[in-house]
């Protein structure tokens, strides 16, 4: 047995956004809130005491958190050994400088969604090409409901042509009335690792699981530590509609594997 480690911990540093896109259930456009300075300090004090590969920083979006530069940057300082991965629409990252500048001093991989929805082609022929000269790994998303076959081509030649990587992926994470799963073994979703922090600080195990009520723990608790890879043999409700749910088989989230 091996002990475990967490592939990647989220944190929504706000859920603001300068796009409103249909599909997204993670922002609230301009009427969303930040992250305070002092909650994301904790959030990496905890983050230290376990063993994890990668950090994201995500929303919203996160640039528009007034407190994007430094953010990153003490999360920069503090997690040296850290991968720091961005998720953005790129929009704001065309139109300042000092928030450009900032990504590239500060995260390794940029996570960039692009479609119709992001309404963002423009600013990705941009930023795609300055951030593969500073070396970033950049990877473009973009929903195949929200982009249509020319775009999806035109897209995927300026990441070949950067040494970008183009992935498509389908709405995953939204009620559209689909029947309910069967749930039987946990989610292998659910086994991956990945911890997800939102902005009150309550922690999810899963990137997708978002009803606020289903939360199994909190940065604040001071098991955090224990909890990350405390064994659980339940769902989250929203397992109930998810689009990704497969059967992994395990009855029980292991303690070591
Ligand atoms: S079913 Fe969906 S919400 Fe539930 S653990 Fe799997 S991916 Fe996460």
């Amino acid at each position: 047995m091996t002990a475990r480690i967490l592939k990647t911990a989220k944190i929504k540093i706000t859920t603001k956004c300068n796009r409103d896109c249909a599909f997204c259930i993670f922002a609230n456009g301009a009427r969303g809130d930040n992250m305070p300075l002092d909650l994301f300090s904790t959030i990496l004090d905890r983050l230290r005491s376990i063993p994890f590969q990668q950090l994201h920083i995500n929303g919203g979006e996160p640039t528009v958190h007034r407190d994007f530069p430094a953010l990153s940057r003490l999360a920069r300082t503090r997690l040296p050994e850290t991968v720091m991965v961005l998720g953005t629409n790129a929009i704001t990252l065309t139109r300042n400088q000092r928030l450009m500048a900032t990504t590239v001093e500060c995260y390794d991989q940029i996570l960039i969604g692009c479609d119709d929805e992001h309404g963002n082609y423009e600013q990705v022929e941009v930023v795609v090409p300055e951030l593969r000269r500073a070396g970033k790994t950049v990877v473009v998303n973009s929903v195949l409901e929200a982009i249509d076959e020319p775009r999806r081509t035109r897209l995927a030649r300026l990441c070949a042509r950067y040494g970008a990587v183009h992935v498509t992926n389908h709405v995953h994470h939204i009620d559209v009335g689909q029947p309910v799963n069967r749930l039987d073994g946990l989610c292998a979703r659910y086994l991956d690792q990945h911890l997800m922090i939102e902005l009150d600080g309550s922690c999810y195990r899963c990137f997708n699981a978002m009803a606020k009520e289903d939360s199994e723990f909190s940065v604040w608790d001071r098991d955090f530590a224990a909890k990350v890879f405390a064994p659980r043999s339940e769902h989250y409700n929203f397992c109930l509609r998810c689009h990704e749910y497969t059967d992994s088989g395990a009855p029980v989230v292991p303690v070591e594997r």
